[in-house]
C-alpha cells in the first residue's frame, strides 16, 4: 500500500498544483424529449487531476455510463460545460474531438469493440492505425504492451477466440498502446471471475504506478472503488457523496 499523500511527502520542486485534466461543471444529459424525456444526469461537477484513480460508483441506472460517456467525449452534454486539458470541448471540432479520444484516452469497456474477425496484434494495433503510425512501429509497439498484459503469444490469435479475461487484457493493450494520459474503464471486472477480475484491476493499477496514467473507472465493486484515490458517488444523476479512498 502506497502511504498517505501529504504535502511533506511532495519531493522539493514538485508543483503543488496538481493539474485538472477534465473539469466538468453543471453537467447535464437528457435521453429523448416531451413526457419521454429522462434526465439521466442532473447537474455534476467534477474535476478530473492528472495521476488520480477516480471511482464513480452509484446503483445501476444513476448516471455512471453516462457521465463517462461526456468525461471522454464519446457523447455531447444537453447542458453545462467540459473543458479538457485547458481547451472548451465546445470549441472543439470534431476532428480535433477524434484527435483527442484517440490520442490522450484509452477505453476499457464491457462491449470490447473488438474487430471480430481480426488477430489480437490488429485489433491492439488499431489505434496506431488510425493515429497514422507506419506499419513497421504499429507492430513493434502492439507487441510490447501485449507483453505487459502478458499476451504476447496470443498475438495472432483470433480476437473472438479468447476468454473473458484475455479480451480484457487484449482491450487493456489496445487502451494504453498510444501511451494516453488518461484511460476510461466501465465495469471492467464486471463479467469476470473474481481471479480474472484481479489480474485486470492490478493491471490498471500499475499503469498508474509505473506510467502516471490517470484512471476514471465506473464499478459496482466496492474494493475495487476502495482502492482509488477518490470515489465519487452518483444517486438519480447527481453526486451524493466525494470520498478520499486509498
Ligand atoms: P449506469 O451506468 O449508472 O447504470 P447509465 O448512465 O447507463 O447508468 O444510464 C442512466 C439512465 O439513463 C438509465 O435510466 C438509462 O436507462 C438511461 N439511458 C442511458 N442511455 C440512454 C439512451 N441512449 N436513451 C435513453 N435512456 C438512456
Ligand atoms: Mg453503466
Amino acid at each position: 500500500m502506497s502511504e498517505p499523500r501529504t504535502a511533506a511527502a511532495v519531493p522539493a520542486g514538485t508543483a503543488l498544483t496538481t493539474q485538472t485534466l477534465i473539469a466538468a461543471r453543471g453537467l447535464k444529459k437528457t435521453y429523448g424529449s416531451g413526457p419521454a424525456a429522462f434526465h439521466a444526469l442532473r447537474g455534476v461537477d467534477l474535476d478530473v487531476r492528472q495521476g488520480e484513480t477516480l471511482a464513480i460508483v452509484g446503483k445501476s441506472g444513476s448516471g455512471k455510463s453516462t457521465l463517462m460517456h461526456l468525461l471522454a467525449l464519446l457523447d455531447s452534454p444537453s447542458a453545462g460545460t467540459l473543458e479538457v486539458m485547458g481547451q472548451d470541448a465546445r470549441t472543439l471540432k470534431p476532428a480535433q474531438v477524434n484527435d483527442i479520444r484517440n490520442s490522450a484516452f484509452g477505453f476499457v469497456f464491457q462491449q470490447f469493440f473488438m474487430i471480430p474477425n481480426a488477430s489480437v496484434l490488429e485489433n491492439v494495433e488499431l489505434p496506431l492505425k488510425i493515429g497514422g503510425v507506419p506499419a513497421h512501429d504499429r507492430r513493434r509497439k502492439a507487441l510490447a504492451v501485449l507483453e505487459q498484459v502478458e499476451m504476447a503469444d496470443k498475438a495472432n490469435n483470433r480476437a473472438t477466440d479468447l476468454s473473458g479475461g484475455q479480451k480484457q487484457r487484449m482491450v487493456i493493450a489496445r487502451a494504453i498502446v498510444n501511451e494516453p494520459r488518461v484511460v476510461f474503464a466501465d465495469e471492467p471486472t464486471g463479467n469476470l471471475d473474481t481471479a480474472t477480475g484481479q489480474v485486470i484491476e492490478d493491471l490498471l493499477f500499475g499503469l498508474n504506478e509505473s506510467a502516471g496514467i490517470t484512471l476514471v473507472i465506473v464499478t459496482h465493486d466496492e474494493d475495487l472503488a476502495a482502492r482509488c484515490s477518490r470515489q465519487l458517488s452518483l444517486r438519480d444523476g447527481l453526486v451524493v457523496a466525494q470520498e478520499a479512498g486509498a
